[in-house]
C-alpha cells in the first residue's frame, strides 16, 4: 500500500486505508457521501463510534467547519 493512499479518520484519529474509510463531504450546510465537491472528511464505515452523527458533528466542527448532526447524512 503507497504511503499517500493512508487517511485519518475525523472521528477516532486513527489511520487506515482509504476502503475501510466513507467520506463525507460538504454541499452547502449538508456533509454526505453524495457530494461531489468541496472539502472532505474521512471516517470508518465499520465503525458505529466513527459513524455517528453527533461525534462526526463535532469533530468537523473541531476542525474549522461548523456542522450540526442533522445536517450529517451517512450512507
Ligand atoms: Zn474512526
Amino acid at each position: 500500500m503507497a504511503e499517500g493512499s493512508i487517511r485519518t479518520c475525523v472521528v477516532c484519529r486513527r489511520r487506515a486505508a482509504p476502503e475501510e474509510l466513507v467520506r463525507l463531504r460538504f454541499e452547502g450546510p449538508v456533509l454526505s457521501a453524495t457530494a461531489h465537491e468541496g472539502r472532505g472528511y474521512w471516517v470508518h464505515r465499520a465503525s458505529p463510534a466513527c459513524m455517528d452523527r453527533a461525534a462526526i458533528a463535532k469533530a468537523v466542527t473541531a476542525r474549522g467547519h461548523k456542522v450540526a448532526p442533522e445536517m450529517v447524512r451517512l450512507p
